[in-house]
């Protein structure tokens, strides 16, 4: 018997997380600040005393909630914390869902979230957007899911879903529906409101994107109290880590004028991006996000090109609805400067 069969049979279908993550001089493929990391924050890990490390944090972060809690507007009773909003989204999956259950999923949009439904044996419904990333708020009724999945705005696509759209999905869903805004800061709208108003709706939320702070694996989830509690017993005590819980505090207490300073930054260079993109014979998405997908034919090749010369995008072999296409982060010019100038060279 091959010792993987020990592992339980939803497993079977999943496969570790393999991206190329080779160290490149220009790094445009992960959604990451580009500009590094704010001050407090950095601060707040450099001055840790042992005792932060040696002792157990609080069990479900009570003093990080109350900090994210004023940043989003909600009472502290409706946020949850996890290592990442990764470990967000997989707990709710888990809480909401039984083994056999459907989650409907736009697709395209975040490649995890079918993989989590697998590894806590649900089954993922994919829901086809239209090309301008719209959508079919019919199709997720038919769908019948016992739990529904909407990112907005959308990973890879960039595009903010329409509120007539998510309003209409959520009073037709029969049970939770989970909106992802990992990329809340970039756009103009915040889904917070939603949270208040429907108990079944659950906004996810991140400290990797907008905040700089991927590697400490800070991730938040807002919801109504009784839902939010489901999410926490299904994460478990103790998971989000006292240093990073400690760092995250502190950026919220002190860093929101270096976020917003860089939130802008990105806004400016995405529409610079854009208009250099299209000069180049380019058609890309509109977005609302810190990335642009941008269809490429031979993205494969060309990607493989660019990262020879120095430059790594997300590349996309056959994107539902795109084809092949590079997802590629928005950061300081000279790394979108370099990355037209390697476009041009590689797609000839
Ligand atoms: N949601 C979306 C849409 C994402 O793109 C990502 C990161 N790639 C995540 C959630 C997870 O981010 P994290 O676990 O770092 O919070």
């Amino acid at each position: 018997m091959n010792a993987s069969e020990f592992a339980r049979e939803c497993f079977r279908s999943v496969t570790l997380y393999d991206p190329d993550v080779a160290p490149c001089e220009v790094d445009l493929s992960d959604n990451t600040n580009l500009w590094g990391t704010p001050p407090a924050a950095q601060r707040a890990i450099l001055t840790a005393g042992p005792e932060i490390v040696a002792r157990y944090p609080t069990p479900y972060t009570s003093d990080l909630k109350e900090k994210i809690s004023a940043y989003v507007q909600v009472e502290a009773s409706m946020v949850v914390t996890g290592c990442g909003s990764d470990d967000v989204l997989d707990s709710a999956i888990r809480a909401f869902g039984n083994p056999g259950d459907r989650v409907a999923i736009p697709e395209p949009s975040f490649g995890m979230i079918p993989v989590f439904a697998r590894m806590n044996g649900l089954e993922p419904v994919f829901i086809s957007l239209g090309r301008d990333g719209s959508l079919n708020p019919s199709a997720f009724q038919a769908a019948d899911a016992r739990i529904t999945y909407l990112c907005s705005p959308n990973n890879p696509t960039g595009v903010s879903l329409r509120q007539t759209d998510i309003d209409e999905i959520i009073s037709n869903a029969r049970g939770p529906v989970i909106v992802d805004q990992a990329y809340a800061e970039f756009s103009e709208r915040s889904l917070t409101e939603l949270a208040k108003k429907h108990d079944n709706v659950l906004i996810t939320r991140t400290m990797s994107k907008a905040f700089g702070l991927a590697g400490l694996r800070i991730g938040y989830g807002i919801g109504s109290p009784a839902l939010v509690r489901e999410v926490e017993k299904s994460r478990g005590p103790y998971k989000t880590n006292a240093l990073a819980a400690r760092a995250a505090i502190a950026a919220l207490d002190e860093d929101l004028p270096w976020v917003a300073r860089h939130v802008s930054e990105v806004k400016t260079n995405r529409a610079r991006f854009i208009t250099g993109l299209e000069k180049l014979g380019l058609d890309p998405y509109p977005t609302d996000a810190n990335f642009v997908l941008v269809p490429v034919s031979d993205a494969k090749q060309v990607g493989g090109l660019m990262r020879t010369r120095g430059v790594a995008v997300r590349v996309f072999d056959d994107l539902a609805g795109a084809g092949g296409a590079f997802r590629i982060t928005i950061g300081p010019w000279e790394m979108m400067d370099r990355c037209l100038i390697s476009l041009a060279e590689c797609i000839g």
